[in-house]
């Protein structure tokens, strides 16, 4: 069994409100919400941080950005909205697996 929380949640081992899968990409809610939409948006292999990625990822990277777009398009007032990935624990890294923010649904400064 693995010890990240986010392969245990892609494992089905752990649940999650899920809002979008698919074979490489999982969009479920933060369990702690900082704004009205607060989804996290994750590939389903591991990847510790934005901090390790590899050319390889390249694409895969590219359409977790693509899908947060979608995401967004469907949940975020106006469409506007803020992602925010975190890179290490001084930054406020908490969950190692890269893992995208998406925030909205209220003013941010
Ligand atoms: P970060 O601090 O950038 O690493 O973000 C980790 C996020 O994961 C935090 O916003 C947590 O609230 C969220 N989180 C931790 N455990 C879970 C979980 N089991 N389900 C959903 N979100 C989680
Ligand atoms: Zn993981």
């Amino acid at each position: 069994m693995s010890e990240c929380i986010f392969c245990r949640i892609v494992a089905g081992e752990l649940p999650a409100d899920v809002v979008y899968s698919d074979d490489e990409i999982l969009a479920f809610k933060d369990i702690n919400p900082a704004a009205p939409v607060h989804i996290l948006i994750i590939p389903k292999r591991h990847i510790s941080s934005l901090g390790s990625v590899k050319s390889d990822d390249i694409p895969l990277l590219g359409r977790i950005m693509h899908r947060i777009s979608q995401i967004a398009k469907d949940r975020c007032p106006l469409n506007e909205y803020r992602v925010i990935t975190n890179i290490g624990k001084s930054c406020g890294q908490t969950v190692d697996h890269l893992h995208f923010h998406l925030l909205g649904g209220r003013k941010f400064d």
